[in-house]
């Protein structure tokens, strides 16, 4: 009897909430406590260093080595008046994580004793010893050195005693090594171009903004019962486990009453936010049971990028204190919803304006029509690297699933752009030279922000949304970095706009007047794009065989879909906007490739591991007994009745020993496959043949196990199962 899996249970199910300790304090009071931001830099810093630092920041030059001691002085005072021993450069490896390595202040005072000490020079730049860090073969051992430096628009924070310092991660020869350095390049590349394109209509914008808000869904599981499931340790997700009679069905779950144990996680959760300078605003059950989502308001990309790593952090530490363990994959259920992280993401001048907001006059409309054609025009260019952007082995198991986006990229725009995009496609030059030279831009044009109001329709099942002010790219997934996402739309977007705005001014040049030259532009555009415009469901298989027709990306392999940041369209638009060089690309692709391989690897051993040591060692225990009793009825029944008696017994005797036996069998050639993968040398054919040989044998082991716990008496069954794991009392 597995008496574990009982004694997790219980402990599981009459644990009690944590109470958590509420500051006596209104949120807005201790708010950013955490944080050096501009309130205490401008208490810390000399008015001088002050002005001079805020400057840089808003004109995103570099800090001179003087104003760097200046400034480190005062963050240390700060850090030290709160606490602090040490601080860390924090950087963004290209991992699943974040890294930090931590030095206390302290230095000699040359009398034997020690003084607390932080200069400039440790404050901008650091050489971590960084050889293990995945690099895609860019550093040799001999250059083995990174560095990290200081990114200056992100303020620092302390976390659990410690200055964290957000900085970049490169190599000695000054390729980024980490997710955080292309970001910038990228939000520097968008802020670029679209101030090119928004100074059409308005002369005054100086700096275009690119803004994120990100919703985190993640599920939440009891800790003991985590500990009894290696696969969730080891993986993340469960390899194995029937489906609960009780699921979603009921829709019971989502924006439901909160329970009293995952009440008191988020409340304690909110307050570190909060500390921290995190925005958490939104908090609220998801739809499979034990998930929820977390949102903040939205803030600048790079900083709520950095916030978004900071809280996946703090979520794991604050959910031990509730004796939870949360869960970030993907997918870690079979059969119930995954976790998504929606990026809400738009772009806004530094006049306040939000560039896919539709304004009050014609004008204002004409400019948001430019934006948004422009970023369809971006997305239907770049579909495939879109996809590839978000895709991972762990988000692959969401994606194409009947509950989250498919794995074909296409824009939901909602009936009223639709419209405008259709008439702007029918009207010919003559025509639209008519329409704006009347009273300002006709079109419907004018129109728009009314039907907008209207437009409630929130087509869920498209992975890239318009809704309202911002676009919505869902497919992103729960556990990714969102910069991956972020690189390459800010990325594509900018050289699209750069086009627009080069194309825009020929027209002017050859005479014709500007608003013409942009709606000619536009339509030329919305007739090239309108395939990525799908309003409809995108579960749908019809939806399937029409995307391919409108010759967007349906590569539904992961290791394949990667290839997209090496195609042609790719790589020039990476290097023309300066957000990666092509060695780059070609490193990151290696590690994207060893990551798959790496993580289905490590699935695959666990799964053979519990397939044999786990389920077949109780299976056969469970059929050993059925055995006995087989003969000892046989005994006492002789003959024929005995034959009848027993008829169940073997059925089952048999059904066990055939799930097994494929078993067996499966997981001798899942090993099989795997030692012929690694002999690959190739990583992007390794990754293939795991994608094609490795995983789809985890399926159907998966499938075997499953029948098994459905056979095998319950009281002999050794890991939770998910009725036990998925229902937080
Ligand atoms: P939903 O109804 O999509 O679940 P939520 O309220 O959960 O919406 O989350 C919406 C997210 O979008 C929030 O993080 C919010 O701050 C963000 N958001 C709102 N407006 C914008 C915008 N203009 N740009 C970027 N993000 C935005
Ligand atoms: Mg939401």
């Amino acid at each position: 009897m597995s008496s574990l899996r009982f004694k997790v249970v219980e402990e599981a199910f009459d644990r009690k909430a944590v109470p958590v300790e509420i500051p006596s304090e209104r949120p807005e009071a201790f708010y950013g406590k955490a944080v050096f931001n501009r309130k205490t830099m401008f208490e810390y810093l000399p008015k001088a260093t002050y002005d001079a630092l805020i400057s840089a920041i808003e004109n995103k030059t570099s800090i001179s080595r003087d104003l760097a001691d200046s400034v480190a002085e005062g963050m240390k005072r700060w850090a030290i008046d709160n606490g602090a021993r040490h601080y860390s450069h924090w950087f963004h490896p290209l991992t699943d994580g974040t890294a930090e390595k931590h030095d206390a202040f302290i230095e000699h005072d040359g009398k034997g004793g020690v003084v607390e000490e932080f200069s400039g020079k440790l404050l901008v730049q650091q050489e971590p010893d960084a050889s293990s860090f995945p690099n895609g073969g860019i550093r040799n051992t001999f250059e083995a050195r990174g560095y990290s430096a200081w990114d200056i628009s992100s303020p620092a924070f302390i976390l659990d005693g410690t200055l964290c310092i957000p900085t970049i991660f490169i190599s000695y020869t000054g390729e980024s090594l980490d997710y955080k350095t292309p970001l910038l390049r990228a939000l520097n590349a968008v802020d670029r171009a679209a101030t090119g394109v928004a100074r059409f209509f308005d002369p005054e914008v100086k700096h275009v903004k690119s803004f994120l808000g990100w919703e985190q869904e993640y599920f939440l599981v009891d800790e003991a019962l985590y500990s009894a499931r290696p696969d969730l340790v080891l993986t993340g997700r469960t390899l194995m486990g029937h489906e609960s009679a009780k699921n979603q069905q009921l829709e019971d779950h989502y924006f439901g009453a909160i329970p009293s144990r995952v009440e008191a996680f988020m409340l304690d959760l909110e307050i570190e936010c909060h500390r921290l300078g995190i925005p958490a605003k939104t908090r609220h059950n998801e739809v499979a049971p034990n998930q929820f989502e977390l949102a903040p308001i939205y803030e600048e990309t790079n900083l709520a990028n950095d916030h978004n790593l900071l809280l996946m952090s703090l979520m794991s530490e604050v959910a031990r204190r509730h004796n939870f363990r949360v869960l970030l994959h993907e997918k870690p259920f079979a059969g119930i919803n995954g976790s998504g992280k929606h990026n809400n993401w738009s772009l806004g001048t530094d006049r306040g304006t939000l560039l896919f907001a539709p304004g009050r006059t014609p004008e204002a409309n004409l400019q948001f029509l430019t934006f948004v054609i422009n970023v369809m025009a971006a997305v239907h260019k770049h579909n495939a690297l879109i996809k590839a952007s978000i895709m991972s082995a762990t988000n692959c198991h969401r994606l194409g699933a009947n509950e989250a986006p498919p794995a074909i990229i296409s824009i939901f725009t909602g009936s009223s752009i639709e419209h405008v995009l259709d008439e702007l496609d029918k009207a010919t030059p003559e025509e639209l030279a008519k329409l704006s030279s009347k009273s300002g831009v006709s079109l419907g044009l004018s129109q728009i922000p009314e039907i907008m109001v209207d437009n409630t329709d929130r087509n869920r099942t498209s992975p890239f949304a318009f809704t309202g002010n911002r676009f919505e790219f869902r497919a992103v997934g729960s556990s990714a970095n969102c910069a991956c996402a972020m690189i390459a739309l800010n990325a594509a977007v900018a050289d699209q706009l750069n086009s627009f705005r080069e194309a825009v001014e020929a027209r002017i040049a050859a005479g014709t007047p500007q608003k013409d030259a942009i709606l000619e532009e536009l339509r030329k555009l919305a007739s090239e794009c309108k395939n990525i415009q799908f309003n409809g469901n995108g579960y749908s298989d019809e939806w399937k065989a029409e995307a391919a027709r409108r010759g967007l990306d349906c590569e539904s392999s992961a290791p394949k879909i990667f290839d997209a940041y090496l195609s042609p369209s790719s790589v020039e638009m990476f290097v023309r906007t300066g957000v990666f060089s092509r060695v780059e690309l070609e490193a990151r692709n290696e590690v994207k490739w060893e990551m798959y391989t790496k993580k289905v690897q490590i699935e695959a051993r666990v799964l053979g591991d519990l397939a044999i040591n786990h389920v077949i060692s109780v299976a056969t225990r469970n059929q050993s007994l059925l055995v006995d009793n087989v003969v000892k009825l046989k005994s006492l029944f002789p003959g024929v009745k005995g034959a009848y008696v027993v008829t169940h017994d073997l059925e089952t005797i048999e059904k066990i020993s055939y799930h097994m036996d494929v078993i067996k069998t499966e997981v001798d050639a899942m090993v099989e496959a795997r030692k012929a993968a690694n002999r690959i040398a190739s990583e992007r054919e390794k990754a293939i043949a795991y994608h094609d040989t490795v995983a789809p044998k985890m399926e159907t082991i998966r499938y075997h196990i499953d029948k098994l716990e459905l056979m095998v008496d319950n009281e002999m069954w050794p890991l939770p199962k998910y009725r036990e794991l998925l229902f937080i009392r």
